[in-house]
């Protein structure tokens, strides 16, 4: 349950007891920060739309509304919801992490219809457990369309995806958690870094243009460059949401989340040939 203590300023993050005082059945007053001096949520006034648009700006300040001073309850809809379309991207061997593994791992033609591997000149040499899982990356040729074989591949991918998700958000808030122990600040609760998260992860959506209009035809390189502008505005906004969530210091901060990114890709490109065998 949300304490009413746990309010902060949208403009310096500063703890605040309320967003408002009400005098009498209509009349509001907004509370002011006795850190900053300004209004402590000037978001409570605004249109959700304009709240939206600020948010995709990456504005920290929109971010604290909802983290802080909302209720938003609907966060874990959105982070299924979110998983299901991160999902759909890797299962249709179209996304920056299909792109990077077909590239590295040499898989020329997967048999699907999208063709995302960047014709390089220079040759990976991986190491041996490495290769193994590379291997488990290839679509078996399969030329009868077998939706089942399809549908189980889906299941696969959404459970690789998920692990890789657990993966970055406990790689995150451990690392984080363990830096809090050095300096003087409250916890952050499970739940608040799920809200974050989601939030955060709404930057997945502009992956949908690609995933809808690409086709058969859209050269490789176009898609890479597409899915590597999102990921990297992605990686903005999920800065952002930790500098808010945990406000550790800027480097830190970067670090934890470029580790946590890599872990995070790295468990999903080693979950799916594992289940992948185990299934077989
Ligand atoms: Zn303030």
């Amino acid at each position: 349950m949300e304490n009413k203590c746990e309010y902060k300023c949208v403009n310096c993050g500063k703890a605040a007891g309320a967003l408002y005082k009400t005098y009498g059945p209509s009349v509001l007053k907004l509370t002011k920060c006795e850190n900053c001096k300004g209004i402590v949520d000037k978001y409570l006034e605004y249109d959700p739309v304009i709240v939206m648009i600020d948010l995709v700006l990456m504005s920290k300040e929109a971010q604290r509304h909802i983290i802080y001073n909302t209720d938003f309850k609907l966060y874990w809809k959105l982070f299924i919801i979110l998983i299901m379309l991160e999902t759909f991207g890797v299962w249709r061997n179209d996304s920056l992490l299909n792109i990077v593994i077909n590239t590295v791992c040499d898989i020329q033609n997967n048999n699907t219809v999208n063709t995302t591997y960047l014709n390089l000149s220079y040759k990976f040499d991986l190491p041996e457990p490495w290769r193994t899982d590379c291997r488990g990356w290839v679509h078996r040729e399969n030329h009868d369309v077998d939706l089942f074989i399809w549908e189980k591949d889906f299941y696969i991918q959404c459970i690789s995806t998920f692990t890789g998700i657990v993966v970055f958000i406990s790689t995150v808030h451990i690392l984080m958690s363990l830096m809090k122990i050095c300096t003087v600040q409250s916890d952050v609760s499970i739940t608040r870094v799920l809200k974050a998260f989601s939030l955060a992860n709404m930057s997945l959506l502009f992956t949908l243009p690609m995933l809808v209009w690409g086709t058969a035809d859209t050269p490789p390189e176009t898609r890479a460059i597409h899915y590597l502008l999102v990921f990297l505005y992605s990686f903005v906004v999920f800065y952002n949401a930790f500098i808010v969530l945990y406000e550790s210091p800027k480097i830190l901060t970067l670090l934890v989340l470029a580790a946590s990114s890599i872990a995070k890709y790295q468990a999903t490109f080693h979950v799916t040939p594992f289940i992948r065998r185990l299934l077989s």
